[in-house]
Formats: C-alpha cells, sequence, structure tokens
C-alpha cells in the first residue's frame, strides 16, 4: 500500500483533495477555508505542514479560496501554470510561492509524477491532471464543458478518477434560481459536464485498467447523489464493467481513505 488518495470534499462550492505517496504529500486544489482545510486533513490524522505542494487546477474560488491563509504561514510552494498564477494572485490580492509549469508538461514533486492536460472551462488556462506513482495512476477531471480527444486520451490511464457530474440536464433546465444566462454557462462547451456527459466519459475510457469512480463536483440546487450514481452506474453496467467501483463524493465530508 504506498499511494493514499483522500478526497477530503468536492462541490461546486468547494473541492480539494489529499494525495499521500511514500515519499509525497500534496493537495490537489484548495477550495475551502484554511480552516476547514486543516480540520478535514486532522480528521486523517494529517496536517498542513507536512504538505510538500498544493497543485491547482484553475482560479476558481470554489478551487483556490484556502490559499491565502493555508500560504500565509506555511512555505508549501503551488504548482499551477503562469495565467492562473496571475489570475489567483489578482483574486486574493496577494503573492504566492508559485512552481510554474506549462499547460501540457509532465513534472515531478518527490516520488510523484503529475502529467497536466488542457481542459475546456471558462478559466484563464484551466487543467486536468493525472498523478503517477507507484505503480497507481490517479485522474482528476473536473470543471469542463465537454470532453475533447485530448482528455479522453491523457485519463484513459487512470486507475482511479475523480470525474464531474456537475448537473442532471431536466433539474438545471427546470431550477428557478438561476437565470438563463448562468444555465447557458453551465451548459456551454467551456462549462460543467452533466451526468449523461459523465456517463459518456466513463464509457469511452473503461478498461480492466480503471478500478475506481468518484463522481465529483455536484451542483447542490442541480444534482442529486443518487442520480448520478445511477445515471454512470447503469452505463457501465450495460458495458459490463462490474469490475468499476462508483463512489459519491461530498462537499461537506471527506470519503475514506483510498489505498492503492
Ligand atoms: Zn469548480
Ligand atoms: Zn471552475
Amino acid at each position: 500500500m504506498a499511494v493514499h488518495l483522500t478526497i477530503l470534499g468536492s462541490g461546486s462550492a468547494g473541492n480539494c483533495a489529499y494525495l499521500e505517496t511514500e515519499e509525497t504529500r500534496v493537495l490537489v486544489d484548495a477550495g475551502f477555508s484554511g480552516r476547514q482545510i486543516r480540520q478535514r486533513l486532522a480528521s486523517i490524522g494529517r496536517t498542513p505542514e507536512s504538505l510538500h505542494g498544493i497543485l491547482i487546477t484553475h482560479e476558481h474560488s470554489d478551487h483556490i479560496q484556502g490559499l491565502a491563509t493555508l500560504c500565509a504561514k506555511l512555505p508549501v510552494p503551488i504548482y499551477c501554470n503562469r495565467l492562473t498564477k496571475e489570475a489567483i494572485e489578482n483574486q486574493l490580492q496577494a503573492r504566492f510561492d508559485c512552481r510554474i509549469f506549462s499547460t501540457g508538461a509532465t513534472f515531478e514533486v518527490g516520488d510523484l509524477t503529475v502529467d497536466t492536460f488542457s481542459v475546456p472551462h471558462d478559466a484563464y488556462d484551466p487543467v486536468g491532471f493525472l498523478l503517477r506513482a507507484s505503480g497507481a495512476n490517479i485522474g482528476f477531471l473536473t470543471d469542463l464543458g465537454h470532453a475533447t480527444r485530448l482528455v479522453i486520451e491523457r485519463v484513459r490511464a487512470a486507475n482511479v478518477l475523480l470525474l464531474e457530474t456537475n448537473h442532471d440536464l431536466k433539474l438545471l433546465q427546470e431550477d428557478t434560481r438561476r437565470p438563463w444566462s448562468i444555465k447557458q454557462r453551465i451548459l456551454s462547451r467551456h462549462g460543467h459536464l452533466s451526468n449523461v456527459a459523465a456517463a459518456d466519459v466513463a464509457e469511452q475510457i473503461v478498461s480492466s485498467e480503471l478500478r475506481h469512480l468518484y463522481l465529483g463536483h455536484l451542483s447542490r440546487d442541480c444534482n442529486r447523489p443518487e442520480l448520478a450514481h445511477q445515471i454512470v452506474t447503469e452505463r457501465l453496467q450495460k458495458l459490463g464493467a462490474a469490475h468499476v467501483r462508483v463512489e459519491s463524493t461530498s462537499q461537506d465530508v471527506p470519503c475514506p481513505t483510498l489505498s492503492l
């Protein structure tokens, strides 16, 4: 057991995951308050002080809102691309110690290899990640309007994938709180993946290598965990992929740690 993954929380209002290898401890996104992140790490017996880095997908607040507090007291580097760094620093009105990568590049943090790839989303230069260590491949694929061929190719090798199931099309259309312009944004090719679009992604990448699928970044108003779960599971069953474990994530509580 060399790699341990804990989704500390995922949803439209906050995203943060913790990955630990033999030598390396990182967060992927920091989209809760610094205090929340500290508390959630404490619930698995970890602290922000032991982190080697924070990988950032893009600058939307549900991915970065804890950075200012976490990094104010800690010398932990942030890994992001240049446009994301500029956007974060503008937004949070602070300077950060960033290790800049070019989108599409692969780099290392200790014994962890990080593949980065571009995703279509309405941010400056949003990315997805495939993290590789000790023979385990863990993909992070949230915040994308549609899955390009590049995206599919990059996450095909994943054994574990955090996949966005943002909204249910019917619930989004029926929602009365959101103006039409916001709905259009969510539904656009640079918005978010619906349950059905996520099932399409699952169908395209499913293989004997894929073992665990986390459903993430759910909208509180326009989706329900059981609905997302049902749509993706039914699709996998139709394909005879009963070996893939499908697990819902929550905005409010961490998932049990997955050891690989
Ligand atoms: Zn987001
Ligand atoms: Zn976003």
